[in-house]
């Protein structure tokens, strides 16, 4: 058995992107196929958006200073979405919708609901308040301001904002190119045939790989690598021909079958490998020539969650994405954990209400890091610290899959 003190997992997540820098690589796309991608500079909006003063309902425009004092007011013009600005007679209203330009002269628009329009003229409510209902040019942008940060990763709410500013197309930063590799002799692809006695389906490499895809990364896989050394070396060294980021999974213990540590000490350097989570204790950090290396434990379950803690991190450090914290909150404990372990613990569980109105974490029954089901049945993942047990009733940090995954 190895001595290495374990690392705590900050100290691990900071190692692995001390000193990493941004790949430099960008590229133009079009902002229908920017989903996902991470802007390599900020965006400015060089319009200012809205554009005009535009009514927020369907409704009666007006002067304020005009209409003091008077119920009625003669309709004389009409101002659709679309419409260019029309020009309000003094002492006139307008009928207007929603999203139409506010005519010159008015600045206050009252809704439909509450005026009464009768032979060309409105009769308005008795109380209306000056320049309500209207959406000023550039409350939303500013002409010239920062709608985006460089760094960020677009969603579908940002591709909409550069919409909104007229933007066809931004500058991303070049898609990560991940190798995936698992490892065992155990290890059939589904379809491939009926297993043989002690032969498993690989699970981690389609679930990894889905994990891949879904942020925006090249994912390539090869071959299962065999629990041989010389394979396993060849399959590294072949590997970091081409990819940003090598990921594999298994082999990482320190049985005797376990080659992936070995095969990088040789092929390329090893940064750390103990880390006091569980799941997830064995996890390798290194470089193979430019490629960096993320060697993740071979049970599904450690290797969903080692992903979430390491690989997310260290791929957003390496593609210059500014990415926050996935934020967790705390709640009840409708589960006991008697025994402390003194390894920090990520538990499998699921969020409720329960019927007190206070959110409530249950756990699954099965914690193996084998058990894949557990991630299947769970919303999020419970962060027990290190040495502590949980009482029922107790509150928890419950961190949910999706932003840790996101
Ligand atoms: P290892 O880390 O290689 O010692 O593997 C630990 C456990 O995870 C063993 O029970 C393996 O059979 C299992 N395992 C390893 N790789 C995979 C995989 N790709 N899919 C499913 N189970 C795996
Ligand atoms: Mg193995």
């Amino acid at each position: 058995m190895s001595k290495t003190p374990l690392l705590t997992l900050e100290e691990a997540q900071a190692r692995m992107v001390a000193d990493l820098e941004p790949v430099t690589g960008c590229e133009d796309v079009r902002i229908g196929d920017a989903l996902g991608r991470i802007l390599a500079a900020p965006v400015t909006s060089a319009i200012a958006v809205p554009g005009f003063d535009n009514s927020a309902m369907d409704g009666y425009a007006f002067a304020a200073a005009l209409a003091a004092g008077r119920r009625s007011l003669p309709v004389t013009c009409r101002s659709a979405a679309g419409d260019r600005p029309a020009v309000l007679a003094p002492g006139c209203a307008c009928r207007i919708f929603t999203g139409a330009p506010v005519p010159q002269g008015a600045d206050t628009v009252v809704i439909q609901e509450a005026c009464a329009e009768e032979n060309g003229t409105v009769v308005l409510p008795a109380d209306w308040s000056f320049g309500s209902n209207i959406r000023r040019r550039g409350e939303d942008i500013a002409e010239g301001t920062e709608i985006l940060a460089g760094g960020h990763r677009l969603r579908a709410q940002d591709i909409g904002l550069l919409a909104a500013c007229g933007r066809t197309q931004v500058t991303v930063r070049r898609r990560l190119r991940v190798r995936l590799l698992t490892t065992g002799n155990e290890l059939r692809e589904p379809g491939s045939g009926v297993l043989a006695p002690g032969q498993i389906y690989d699970s981690n490499r389609p679930m990894l790989r889905a994990l891949l895809l879904r942020l925006g990364v090249e994912a390539t896989t090869g071959e299962t690598l065999p629990d041989a050394f010389a394979a396993t070396r060849q399959g590294l060294r072949e590997a970091a021909e081409d990819a940003d980021v090598i990921v594999t999974t298994g082999g990482v213990s320190v049985g005797e079958e376990d080659y992936v540590k070995k095969a990088l000490e040789e092929e390329g350097s090893l940064s750390l490998w103990r880390v006091a989570i569980k799941p997830g204790k064995p996890v390798a950090f290194g470089r193979i020539g430019k490629s960096l290396f993320v060697g993740l434990p071979g049970n599904p379950v450690s290797g969903f969650v080692t992903f979430a803690l390491f690989v997310r991190p260290l791929l957003a450090a390496l593609a210059g994405e500014i990415r926050r914290t996935p934020p967790t909150l705390m709640a009840r404990a409708a589960f006991e954990r008697k025994k402390p372990d003194n390894r920090r613990e990520f538990l499998r569980g699921r969020l409720h209400v329960a019927a007190d109105g206070i959110p409530e974490i249950t756990c699954h029954r099965q914690q193996s890091s084998g058990a894949l089901s557990s991630t299947v049945w769970a919303d999020g993942l419970v962060d027990i610290p290190a040495g502590a047990a949980v009482e029922k009733g107790q509150w928890v940090r419950f961190q949910p899959f999706e932003g840790l995954f996101d």
